[in-house]
């Protein structure tokens, strides 16, 4: 299953929990939807880096609207796989993002505590609307209570990979997400 030139075996994942084509099409559902919801606006989507990049690239591939994108980088101080909730901004937006329509680009969604975070430190910056949509989700992880505007999918209580997310900053280029073999080992 892995793909063409990857050097992990099969027997590195335990279990693919997402194929290529279940998010290719689910990712694509919500770039309709979002160019519906936003059918006369110009949204500005910011993607969080590192993990959101294949999901945005995917994403605006399917929305149909004079776009435009920035990103940023956040560290979220923690244990290995855990997040602490203090969060540092490492890189900022380029532009403005008053009276934009903002969307974040987010890969997964576990404690909630990252994207609270960032959703206060937006708000304060005054845009127009703020909305956020996720891949993944992990609603029995999350701490603090989060609208998460567009969702891919709702998953377990599970370390994933792939996709843009990383284990130590591997498996980021599989096409799928999946759950690796040591997962009771790097989770929590
Ligand atoms: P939160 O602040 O919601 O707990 O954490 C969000 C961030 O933690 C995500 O953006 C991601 O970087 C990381 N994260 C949470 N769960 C996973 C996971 O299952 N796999 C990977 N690779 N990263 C995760």
């Amino acid at each position: 299953m892995a793909g063409p030139g990857m050097r992990w075996s099969e027997n590195t994942l335990v279990e693919i929990l997402l194929t290529a084509d279940q998010i290719q099409r689910r990712v694509r559902e919500i770039g309709e939807q979002i160019s519906f919801d936003y059918a006369t606006k110009k949204p500005l989507f910011i993607g969080i880096l590192k993990g959101a990049c294949m999901f945005l690239s995917d994403l605006i591939r399917y929305v149909s609207l004079p776009i435009s994108v920035d990103f940023i980088a956040v560290a979220s101080y923690g244990v290995e796989t855990e997040s602490s909730g203090h969060v540092q901004l490492l890189k900022d937006v380029e532009s403005s993002i008053e009276d934009k329509d903002v969307v974040i680009i987010e890969d997964i969604v576990d404690t909630g505590l990252t994207l609270t975070y960032l959703i206060h430190n937006f708000e304060s910056r005054n845009p127009v609307s703020l909305k956020v949509a996720a891949l993944l989700n992990k609603p029995s992880r999350r701490q603090v209570d989060v609208k998460l505007d567009y969702v891919g999918f709702e998953i377990p209580d599970k370390f994933v990979v792939g996709y843009g997310l990383d284990y130590a900053q591997t498996y980021r280029n599989l096409p799928y997400v999946a759950v690796l073999k040591n997962d009771l080992e790097v989770a929590i």
